[in-house]
C-alpha cells in the first residue's frame, strides 16, 4: 500500500491483535520512515468511546503542557494573539490555557466539548498558533489534517511519540495501544522532518512535544522548557491576567 504521508509504496513488516480480536498489519515506508496501519476499519467500534478509557494520564499530561506552552507562547509569538487547540477533546486544555490568561478556542470533529463551551472555532479569525495533543497518532488521513491546520495557522504545536528506531513490534512498544485500537499513525523523526521540509516550516522536536514553525525559534529554547518546570511558568503568568472571571461572566450573559 502507499505511503499515507509521501505517496512511496509502504512495506509490510509485521501484524499485531488489536481490541483483543482483529489481526491487522503494519507497513513501513522506506522514504520517510512513516508507519501505518493497514485500511483502518476497525475504528467505529475502536471510538465507542471517543477517549479511550485506558488514557489515565489525560490530565497530568494537560498540567503538564499548559506550563510548556506558556513558556512558548510568552516568549516566542504575541501572547495576546488568538490560538487555537485543534483536536482539542474535553476542552480541558482549552481551559487550563484560557485560566493561566491566553485567549485559546477549541476545535474537534469527534468528542463533545465539555468544558469549554462558548470558545469553539470559528474561521474567520487568525489564529496565532495550533496546538494539538495526542491527535496525530489517530489521523486516517495525516496530509489532509495538517494541511487542514496550516491553513488555519502557519504555527503548530504538537504531541505525538515518535517511532523508535529500530521500529519495535507490537508486543514491545505500548504506543501501538493494540487495546483501543485508536492509534494507527506513527512518525519517526525523518516523517516530521520530511513534513516540516514539505511545507517549508521550522522543525524542533523536545521528547514528546513538536514544534513545526513558520519562523525560526532561538537554540536556547530547549533550556527555556527544561526551566519551565522549575518556575519559570510562575513568573511568566505573571504576565498575563487570568480569563476565569471574564469567560463566566461572558457564557452566564449567554444563557
Ligand atoms: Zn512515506
Amino acid at each position: 500500500m502507499n505511503c499515507r504521508i509521501c505517496n512511496a509504496q509502504s512495506k509490510k513488516i509485521f501484524s499485531g491483535l488489536i481490541l483483543d480480536k482483529y489481526n491487522i498489519d503494519y507497513f513501513l515506508c522506506s522514504n520517510c520512515g512513516f508507519l501505518q496501519t493497514e485500511e483502518p476499519y476497525w475504528l467505529k467500534e475502536a471510538y465507542s468511546e471517543s477517549i479511550n478509557i485506558s488514557d489515565t494520564g489525560i490530565l497530568s499530561r494537560n498540567l503538564n503542557l499548559s506550563k510548556k506552552v506558556t513558556t512558548i507562547l510568552s516568549l516566542f509569538f504575541d501572547k495576546h494573539g488568538k490560538f487555537l487547540d485543534y483536536a482539542g477533546g474535553y476542552g480541558i486544555f482549552v481551559r487550563l490555557m484560557r485560566d493561566i490568561g491566553f485567549d485559546f478556542y477549541w476545535y474537534d470533529k469527534y468528542t463533545e466539548n465539555l468544558v469549554a463551551r462558548g470558545f469553539e472555532y470559528k474561521d474567520d479569525t487568525k489564529y496565532e498558533v495550533l496546538t494539538s495533543f495526542e491527535s496525530f497518532e489517530h489521523f486516517e488521513n495525516p496530509i489532509d489534517e495538517i494541511e487542514n491546520m496550516l491553513k488555519i495557522s502557519k504555527n503548530i504545536l504538537f504531541t505525538t511519540e515518535l517511532l523508535p528506531s529500530p521500529v519495535p513490534i507490537p508486543s514491545n512498544w505500548w504506543y501501538y495501544g493494540l487495546d483501543h485500537g485508536q492509534h494507527i499513525s506513527f512518525y519517526s523523526d525523518r516523517t516530521l522532518k520530511y513534513i516540516a521540509r514539505k511545507y517549508g516550516l521550522y522543525y524542533y522536536n523536545f521528547g514528546i512535544l513538536h514544534l513545526m514553525l513558520s519562523k525560526p525559534v532561538p537554540k536556547y529554547i530547549k533550556y527555556i522548557l527544561k526551566l519551565s518546570r522549575f518556575g519559570l511558568f510562575n513568573i511568566l503568568k505573571k504576565g498575563l491576567k487570568s480569563k476565569t472571571w471574564d469567560d463566566y461572566l461572558k457564557v452566564s450573559k449567554k444563557i
